[in-house]
């Protein structure tokens, strides 16, 4: 038993007995047992921010307001810090499951509860099974409603009902994240490179890092298909780690062979932007090696800049400071306060593709890829397009001043190898024949 407050509530076990009842007796009777679960949200921060003793105090006003609306504490148990579990016994098989739910959510969410002198209003995320449809005991049901909690947690749905598809994705999900955990231990993530062109001398001014996973049974993983599960597992925090050195070390490579290098850009998540260690790694990986500093760039998204500001701004300098260069990534598709942007320490402004696919497309497109570009230039940073892939929009952007462009129109990115054999120009021969191909008037 769980004691919160005056009320004692089961615990999972006591719970799952309870429910066996129920089942027994619905077998008899013709009728459905629904099971929910309930994931309180905000929990951690209300209990963070305020205190234990106020998310005690908020958890008993929670069961309290649950054992009200059904009216008997035993249907209640409490099965995780901030989950709780109901079971409805003896529903009819016609009754309204979801209509129930559906009021029963909106009068939670209008509830006020009150801690000390503030009132909060409290949202949760839930995840149902019904007995017989979504198995036949308790166990069974539920781990069925736990399988539609998580997946109603990653959507935006307030809660959903269990399919079997669920427990599918759930465990498609989990494996991926046992592989990609794998493929870190075993060295199966590689760098691509694709190059910037300078849109004057039509030479290779950089180039960006871009992660594959070389699945060995598969073949290689494009990162819009990993990089969403590395950031919901934490693990992009040593994936991000391993791009980022090496990234350096094939730099350094480079530059120790007698190659031409250009600055390299990183891509960054956000998390690791928000991570306390992030300037300390970078520091380690660059070790006392002011060329590599001043051989780094890390691409930020627009988005995460913007959120919270005032620490973008602190960590911004602090890796400007080291000599490392930043890009603000997919610039447009934020929402960039005009006066902070003045205010940003940055270097560079990358277009997204977007914007350069509408180019051509109307005068309005045309008329803000020119916008950018002059407020780019007024505010003293370079501007890259991204995603350029006709020569229609290469002319164009050079016509605006367009500073660089990368796209599939140069080079879509490849191997470190093949970057550096065909877009690198030995610094010694003064042959820099190999690193202007490509551009056409
Ligand atoms: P991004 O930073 O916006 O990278 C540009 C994406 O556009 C790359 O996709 C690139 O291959 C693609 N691209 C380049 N030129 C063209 C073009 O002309 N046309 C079209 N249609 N696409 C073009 P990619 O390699 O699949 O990467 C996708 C995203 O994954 C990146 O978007 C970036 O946000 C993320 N990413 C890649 N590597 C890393 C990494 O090491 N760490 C982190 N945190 N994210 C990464
Ligand atoms: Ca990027
Ligand atoms: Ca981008």
């Amino acid at each position: 038993m769980y004691k919160i407050h005056a009320i004692a509530l089961a615990n999972r076990r006591l719970f799952l007995e309870r429910v066996t009842l129920h089942i027994q007796n619905a077998v008899s009777s013709g009728c459905q047992v629904v099971l929910f679960l309930i994931d309180l949200e905000r929990f951690k921060s209300i209990n963070d921010s305020l205190g234990k003793r106020a998310g005690d105090a908020l958890l008993g006003q929670v069961a309290e307001w649950l054992v009200h609306r059904t009216g008997d504490t035993n249907l209640l148990a409490r099965v995780g810090a901030d989950h709780f579990a109901v079971v409805l016994p003896a529903v009819r098989p016609e009754g309204n499951v979801a209509r129930l739910l559906d009021t029963t959510m909106a009068e939670f969410l209008n509830h006020p509860f009150r801690l000390d002198d503030a009132v909060f209003r409290i949202a949760f995320k839930g995840g149902v099974a019904l007995f017989p449809n979504d198995g036949a005991d308790a166990e069974t049901l539920f781990r069925n409603a736990e399988a539609a909690l998580k997946i109603a947690k990653a959507s935006s749905e307030r809660y959903l009902f269990y399919t079997q598809a669920m427990t599918a994705t759930v465990s498609s999900r989990l494996s991926l994240e046992n592989q990609l955990r794998q493929a870190l231990d075993k060295g199966e993530f590689v760098l691509h490179y694709q190059p910037k062109v300078n849109l004057v001398s039509g030479k290779v001014a950089g180039a960006e890092a871009l992660i594959r996973w070389h699945d060995p049974r598969t073949g290689l993983v494009p990162p819009g298909r990993f990089i969403p599960v590395l950031e919901q597992t934490g693990l992009i925090h040593e994936v991000g780690r391993w791009a980022l050195l090496q990234a350096i070390e094939d730099y350094r490579r480079c530059r120790a062979a007698g190659l031409a290098v250009v600055r390299i850009a990183v891509n960054v998540s956000p998390l690791q932007l928000g991570s306390r260690d992030f300037i300390a790694e970078i520091v380690r990986a660059i070790g006392s090696d002011a060329q590599a500093a001043a051989g780094l760039e890390l691409e930020i998204t627009e988005s995460v800049i913007m959120a919270d500001i005032k620490h973008s701004i602190a960590s911004l300098r602090a890796i400007r400071a080291m000599g490392v260069g930043i890009a603000i990534d997919d610039f447009g598709t934020g929402i960039s306060s005009l006066s902070y942007l003045a205010k940003l320490p940055v270097d560079t402004l990358k277009i997204d593709r977007s914007f350069v696919t509408d180019m051509t497309a109307t005068p309005e497109g045309l008329a803000l890829v020119s916008t950018i570009i002059n407020l780019a230039h007024a505010l003293k940073l370079k501007v890259v397009a991204e995603g350029v892939e006709t020569d229609e929009q290469s002319r164009l952007l050079r016509l605006l001043n367009c500073d660089e462009m990368q796209g599939f129109l140069f080079s879509r990115p490849v191997p470190g190898t093949i970057f550096e054999s065909r877009y690198l120009a030995s610094s010694a021969g003064g042959l820099a024949t190999s690193t202007d191909v490509g551009l056409q008037e």
